[in-house]
């Protein structure tokens, strides 16, 4: 998709993404890369349209939180592949939210694989790719005094608001919403907002319907992470879900 105008010097580069400086004080433009990366970047990939599809996607899921009173660094599309958002410093914690036993809590825990849990775990994780993103522990978190405990607290609120209205969203498109990684940033004013990307890279989604087979089920990055092939034409099913709810992502001007 073709830059839009108005972009600025390149800020940061991530695995799946490009931020960009714009003309405007305190707006980003990100642009969303076709590359896939697993097992922190010790598998990649090209997959054409990937970006486009978790540009949209995520567009959708940021209106739906949006609508909801949650804050948000999203303000619009600028095309396909670009949106812009506020400039946030993002928190180096992952926040993870897990509604049914998947992934790595079934290789550490005596857990089986689906199994609902209630209440949805929080987890949080040290963002920092050199250390494998390492589970906090409270003792861990309070030591590294990167959050004050006040913020701690905002920071797990905002999360089960996020995993409360993703949880609705996403049955309302048929589908079941097992767990999602989210990331957190504070804007110039101090205020907390859910940042970066919510796609199937950073969720798990599993089709509602119930004749289809486990594997079938998988629409998120399960699908390349375990090489069970497809992984666009599954990103391309949660987007025609999501956009089948009448969210309307807003155009940036
Ligand atoms: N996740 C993510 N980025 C990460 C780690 C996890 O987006 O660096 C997401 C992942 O896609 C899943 C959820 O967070 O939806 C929980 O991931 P898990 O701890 O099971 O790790 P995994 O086994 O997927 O590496």
């Amino acid at each position: 998709m073709a830059r839009p105008a108005d972009i600025g010097d390149l800020l940061y580069e991530g695995k799946a993404k490009r931020i960009h400086a714009t003309s405007r004080e305190g707006v980003v433009a990100i642009e969303f890369k076709d590359a896939a990366t697993a097992f922190n970047a010790r598998r990649r990939a090209e997959l054409q349209g990937k970006g486009r599809l978790n540009c949209l996607i995520a567009a959708h899921l940021f209106e739906a939180l949006e609508q909801a009173g949650i804050p948000t660094h999203y303000l619009g599309l600028l095309n396909d592949n670009w949106m812009a958002a506020r400039a946030v410093e993002i928190i180096p914690i992952e926040v993870v939210i897990r509604n049914r036993a998947a992934g790595s809590i079934c290789k550490q825990l005596p857990i089986a694989p689906a199994t609902l849990i209630e209440p949805p775990l929080l987890d949080l994780y040290y963002k920092d790719d050199a250390l494998d993103d390492p589970l906090l522990s409270d003792a861990r978190l309070t030591m590294l005094g990167i959050v004050s405990e006040v913020q701690r607290h905002a920071i797990e609120c905002l999360a089960r608001r996020v995993n409360d209205r993703l949880r609705q969203t996403f049955a309302r498109a048929r589908l079941d919403l097992v767990d999602f990684k989210i990331e957190l940033g504070l804007t110039p004013q101090g205020q907390l907002v859910v940042a970066d990307e919510i796609s199937p890279d950073s969720c798990r989604l599993w089709k509602l319907d119930p004749d289809s087979d486990a594997n079938d089920r998988i629409l998120d990055k399960d699908r390349f992470r375990r090489n069970l092939g497809n992984v666009i034409k599954a990103y391309g099913e949660v987007l025609k879900r999501v956009q089948e709810l009448g969210l309307h992502p807003t155009p940036y001007r």
